[in-house]
């Protein structure tokens, strides 16, 4: 009896350290290669030098519990989390969702700022809508503080890549009032780790800038994330897929998923 538990307690550390061990880093990769700029930093103090490039429409029959009444586009990267974060909504029997607002142009923008002011609207390069990566979701059985639709996405959306944006409790450090309808995404493990530690994007960005690098499984699925303020090539795991982004305070994020 004593050698079995030994043995399981054994299994265990082993299978602990194995899980959370920082991997072997055997690939050099190009950092521009493998570009998506999910994690891109945008707000007061950071602006966003470019428009992205690639956008896409979101197809109107993207999901049946949602009302699509103007053409919106989006990063490319976020239409298919976008689906199935609805298709899971429309499972769990929430049902009434609208989007209306994506992707702002920054010349549309500067047009909103100029016409509706600083309380209002962020100037040019100011604005998370520049990046093609937020989106206000609305209700349309009322707000999103007082409706199913908003506390669902409060709950789950970070399961699909998205974070609420603008938190209460958060507006010293986001600038940005609390607003129940604004997601962004920024892809997994990224939002999960947001959702548990209560964490805005300039809380995450600054705490993996001191941490450097992290492993995280989720599901049956295992990160790793490093920082890097390297410009050109970067050593990774040996993984499936990889993709970097740049968080507009000078340094890299690179996420790579494990086999
Ligand atoms: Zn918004």
């Amino acid at each position: 009896m004593k050698k079995i538990i030994l043995v399981l307690i054994l299994v265990l550390v082993a299978s602990y350290f194995f899980f959370n061990r920082t991997p072997a880093l055997t690939t050099s990769i190009s950092l521009e290669e493998h570009t998506q700029d999910t994690l891109v930093l945008v707000n007061r103090d950071y602006a966003l030098a470019h428009d992205p490039k690639n956008l896409t429409a979101i197809p109107k029959n993207i999901a049946q519990n949602v009302q699509i009444r103007e053409h919106y586009t989006v990063q490319q990267t976020m239409l298919a989390p976008l689906k199935q974060l609805f298709a899971a909504a429309r499972a769990d029997g929430i049902n009434h969702f609208t989007i209306n607002s994506t992707y702002r142009s920054g010349r549309a923008q500067q047009q909103l700022f100029d016409n509706r002011g600083e309380a209002y609207a962020q100037p040019r390069g100011h604005s998370e809508h520049q990046t093609g990566l937020s989106l206000d979701i609305g209700s349309m059985q009322g707000t999103m503080d007082a409706t199913a639709e908003g506390a669902w996405l409060a709950q789950h959306a970070h399961e699909y890549g998205f974070i609420l944006r603008y938190p209460q409790g958060k507006e010293a450090i986001t600038g940005i009032a609390y607003e129940p309808w604004h997601f962004r995404y920024v892809g997994l493990p990224h939002s999960q780790l947001m959702y548990e530690k209560n964490w805005t994007l300039e809380e995450y960005l600054e705490n993996l800038q001191s941490t450097q690098k992290y492993t995280k499984k989720i599901a049956d699925k295992h990160y790793f994330v490093q920082y890097t303020t390297a410009q050109k090539t970067a050593r990774i795991p040996d993984a499936t897929s990889v993709s970097v982004s740049q968080d507009n305070r000078g340094g890299k994020i690179i996420t790579t998923f494990l086999n």
